[in-house]
Formats: C-alpha cells, structure tokens, sequence
C-alpha cells in the first residue's frame, strides 16, 4: 500500500482523538460521527434496493445508527432486510455477485463522501465485519484480491462521477424518526421516495459493477 495513504489514515485517527477529549467539542462531534454512518449504510441500503428490484433478493425492511459499545468508533449501524432475525441470510451462488457488490456498497459510499483517495481506511475500521462477511464464502487469495480490484475501479468511476459531492449535499437530519441520539431511526419510506431517482439513474453503473464481480467469480 502507497505510504502517503498510510499517513493520511493516522492523521484523520488522531484528529478524531483529540475532537473526544473536549466535552463540548464532543457534542459538535456526534452529529459528524452518525451522519458518517448514515452515509454507509445508505450505500447498502442503495445496493440492497437496487438488489430487490433486479436480482430478487430481499428488501430493506430498516436502517438504525446506534452509539457504539465499543472505545475506537462513536457509532455503528445497521441496514436490516426483510426477514432478517427469522432465519440467517444465505445467499446462494447465484445470489453472490449481488450480495457483495451490496457488502461493498457502504465502504463505496462512506469513502467517497470522506472524499478518501480509496476504501482502505473504512474496510480497515467501519466496514471490517462486511469484508469478513465476504470472506465467508471466497477463501482464495486471488479471487479475494481479483474481487477488491473490481471495486476500487468502481469506486474510482463513482468518484469521478461526483459521488462525494452528491452524498455530501444530502440533508440527513430529514431522515431521521425519532429524537434519541443513541438510537436514531430512519425513515426509510421517506428515503425510498428521495433516492427513487437516484438509484434508477445509478442502477445501469451498479449492474456493471456486479457483472464484474459475476465474471471473477
Ligand atoms: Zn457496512
């Protein structure tokens, strides 16, 4: 991995630190961290639509940002799909492409709204538990490697195609339900009505991307 981006990585991590050490700079700091997590798991929620309205999978049935247990992150989140809870979710080899490219989709979206120059520092933190999902099902190095390459290009045509500027310019307290900032709820019939367009326009790039990752696998 080029060093420069190494560099870049640490000085956002203690940028961060130093923000949780002043109480008030902290309350600033909480809208900041969940908004960040709302972006990533929109872009799940963008590839699991488009997943339901052209592959047949499942839909998303909610979306929930809560304060983390955990000291290294401030919050987590959650796009749950239909069903979910009932049995655990097993795609099938068909399913695959889909199912990743959906995996990916909340490092894509955070990373290019954090305007990073590559998925590196949110499949290092935020996105780990998507990557290891995939890993589940793909144990050999080469295809892991060949299926990666996919997505950075993907995610360097989404860049290029001002992907940041548009999630940037999103209003993301509108899609919040209720009040309680440790558990914050979205709306996700207000969000299925907003991003209609979005995701129909985005759907030709994103069947792209899974045929990719179709012929790799
Ligand atoms: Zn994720």
């Amino acid at each position: 991995m080029p060093s420069k981006y190494r560099l870049r990585i640490t000085t956002k991590i203690s940028k961060r630190r130093s923000v949780k050490g002043s109480r008030s700079e902290y309350r600033k700091f909480v809208p900041y961290a969940a908004r960040r997590v709302f972006i990533h798991e929109l872009g799940h929620y963008v590839a699991d639509t488009i997943n339901h309205q052209l592959y047949g999978m499942r839909s998303v049935k909610g979306i929930e940002i809560y304060k983390s247990p955990s000291l290294t992150t401030d919050y987590e989140g959650e796009t749950k799909i239909t069903s979910e809870g009932v049995r655990p979710f097993k795609p099938t080899q068909r399913m695959l492409p889909a199912y990743f490219a959906a995996l990916a989709y909340g490092c894509i979206f955070e990373s290019a709204y954090l305007d990073m120059p590559d998925m590196l520092f949110c499949m290092d933190n935020h996105g780990r538990s998507d990557i290891d999902k995939r890993n589940d099902f793909v144990k050999d190095p080469t295809i892991k490697q060949a299926l990666s390459g996919a997505t950075d290009a993907h995610y360097q045509i989404l860049v290029n195609s001002n992907l940041g500027q548009y999630l940037q310019t999103m209003i993301v307290n509108k899609f919040v339900r209720n009040g309680n900032t440790d558990r914050i709820q979205i709306n996700i019939s207000l969000l299925r009505t907003e991003l209609s367009s979005w995701t129909r326009r985005h759907a030709s790039s994103y069947i792209r991307f899974v045929n990719e990752l179709k012929r790799i696998l």
